[in-house]
């Protein structure tokens, strides 16, 4: 098959190209490095099957694809919260053109969506029915309601002109080449423990997060795309830490010595936060595999040689 993978340069879209490329199909990678990098997809320059087109999404394409995974979107509160305008352009705009795209092709679009559209959720854990507990106005808002709009767009592309749709709910993901200074959670300790820093835990570490890696994500939403349900459907990993254990499970496998010091909570922060994943373990026949201790040494390896410290 030909399939496009918009912000196919960035963390979770290089992984997926990785599988995509394996499994021998013909990809198209849409990206206009703003997060993405080009050593995530250098490897594969040249390969036949691949094609990168550098393109901002906010603008329409003309593409020939059977497929589309659509993750083109600044992904962490630094980078989203930078320019919150374009944010929303993209979430509205971007996505509008992709939609678009997949309608005049008859493509099936798979929708990165978010766990932010629970917000600071008031339900644990957080199951597909649940509507939401999102400030429209808040600094989070531009991202969380960028998401949701993405979400209602796909659902009425699909009731109003037939678009195969399929909407991931992605919980907190992390592994190999996540930015070191992209300012997530998982990113930020390894990169602080490795570069003798202290490691910053907003408020008091006791809101919580459920951490999936890169492998099982790609291999949730793959399973998604091919089976037969529209979702939403979340796919994360419901075993939930405090921000504070993250922080101590991090530091100790670096850097024991290392201090954790206490910064203040940012605006809107969700208190806690844990996907509720039948529907994916029933319909899709899907559950992480790789447990949090695992992703993390493979996460920090990467990170050492990137940063060139060696072990
Ligand atoms: P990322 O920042 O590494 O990837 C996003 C990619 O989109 C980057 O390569 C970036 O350059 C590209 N991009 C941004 N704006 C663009 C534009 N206007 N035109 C073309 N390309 C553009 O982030 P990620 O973690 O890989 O996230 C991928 C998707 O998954 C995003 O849609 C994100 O919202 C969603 N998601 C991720 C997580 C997570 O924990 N990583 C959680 C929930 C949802
Ligand atoms: N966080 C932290 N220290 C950091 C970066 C993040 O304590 O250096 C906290 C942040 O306040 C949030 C959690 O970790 O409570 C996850 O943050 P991230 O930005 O990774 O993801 P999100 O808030 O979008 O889930």
């Amino acid at each position: 098959m030909r399939i496009l993978v918009t912000g196919g340069a960035g963390f979770i879209g290089s992984h997926l190209i990785e599988r995509l490329m394996k499994e021998q199909h013909e990809v198209i990678c849409l990206d206009n490095f703003y997060t993405g990098t080009k050593s995530n997809i250098s490897k594969w320059l040249g390969h036949a099957n691949f094609e990168f087109i550098r393109h901002d999404i906010t603008e329409p394409i003309r593409l020939e694809v059977d497929r589309i995974y659509h993750l083109a979107c600044p992904a962490s509160p630094v980078h989203y919260q930078a320019n919150p305008i374009k944010t929303i352009k993209v979430s509205f705009l971007g996505t509008s053109n992709m939609l678009g795209l997949a309608k005049r092709v008859k493509a099936r679009f798979l929708m990165a969506s978010t766990s932010e559209v629970y917000g600071d959720p008031d339900i644990h854990p957080q199951p597909e029915s649940y509507h939401g507990n999102v400030n429209p106005i808040g600094i989070r808002s531009c991202y969380d309601e960028g998401k949701r709009i993405s979400e209602t767009l796909s659902f009425d592309y699909h009731r109003q002109h037939g678009v195969e749709i399929r909407v991931a709910r992605i919980f907190n993901t992390y592994g190999p080449r996540m930015l070191e200074n992209d300012g997530r959670v998982v990113s930020n300790f390894i990169a602080q423990s490795l570069q003798e820093k202290s490691l910053t835990v907003y408020g008091d570490g006791s809101q919580t997060r459920s951490f999936c890696y890169v492998t099982d994500q790609v291999d949730g939403l793959m399973k998604l795309m091919d089976g037969d349900h529209t979702g939403p459907i979340n796919i994360g990993n419901p075993e939930e830490y405090t921000i504070l254990q993250l922080a101590e499970k991090v530091r100790d496998k670096i850097a024991p010595d290392r201090e954790i010091i206490f910064k203040p909570l940012p605006q809107d922060d969700p208190k806690q936060r844990k996907p509720d994943i039948t529907k994916a373990k029933t319909l899709l026949n899907w559950q992480p595999t790789v447990s949090l201790e695992t992703g993390l040494t493979e996460t920090i390896a990467e990170f050492r040689q990137r940063l060139g410290v060696p072990a």
